[in-house]
């Protein structure tokens, strides 16, 4: 099998991770692909309230319930403490012994691997498919990678830190994520 193994803080999940993730999945063959919440993203740790992990993992999960080939991971929260990568790529490998895994990022996370906990390493564990997004050039190198593929994908100008700004504005949410995430945030005062 091919495995895409897509990380995020998922905070809230949008349509730009769906269609990241749809597209990732088809242009790279893969067979199943993953989307695997962080626990405590450290990069993001103390710079910003976090919804808890387990529901932000709540949220994936049910946006991927009816979408054969989609899985919701929360290998990273069972795991507990600050999420790396690393780490999760060679829990798959442990995982999925004969399996090919490709690790799925979008533009602006790309730009950043370099500075991952043994980000240079990573690719001993898994392939990479490089998503586009707005606002980022795909990087003409990356730290620790020969080859990756790059993947364009429609642009939507959508991220969580609009979202949750969005929310706290009273701005229209509708058609940026999925119906019931909104309705999920709207009585759990998420964001306010
Ligand atoms: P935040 O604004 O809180 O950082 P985000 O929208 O960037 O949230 P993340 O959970 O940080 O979402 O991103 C997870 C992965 O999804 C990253 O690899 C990121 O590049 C990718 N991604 C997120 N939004 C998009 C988008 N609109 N188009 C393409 N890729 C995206
Ligand atoms: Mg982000």
């Amino acid at each position: 099998m091919n495995i895409g193994i897509f990380g995020g803080t998922f905070d809230p999940i949008h349509i730009g991770h769906l269609v990241a993730a749809v597209n990732a999945k088809f242009s790279g063959a893969l067979d199943e692909i993953h989307l695997v919440v962080a626990n405590v993203p450290w990069q993001k740790e103390n710079a910003r309230y976090l919804t808890p992990a387990q529901t932000r993992f709540d949220l994936v999960r049910q946006a991927v319930s009816n979408m054969e080939g989609y899985v919701a991971s929360d290998v990273e929260i069972r795991r507990g403490g600050r999420s790396y990568t690393y780490d999760t790529l060679a829990h798959y490998r442990e995982m999925y012994p004969g399996d090919d895994l490709f690790l799925v990022v979008g533009a602006d996370a790309a730009l950043e691997m370099h500075t991952w906990e043994r980000g240079d390493e990573l690719s001993k564990l898994s392939s990479l498919i490089v998503v586009t997004r707005p606002g980022f050039e795909i990087p003409k190198s990356i730290l620790g990678w020969d080859t990756w593929q790059s993947v364009e994908i429609p642009s939507l100008d959508i991220s969580s830190t609009d979202l949750r700004l969005r929310v706290k504005d009273g701005r229209p949410l509708s058609f940026l994520l999925p119906e019931f995430a909104i309705k999920f945030i709207e009585e759990h005062g998420l964001f306010m």
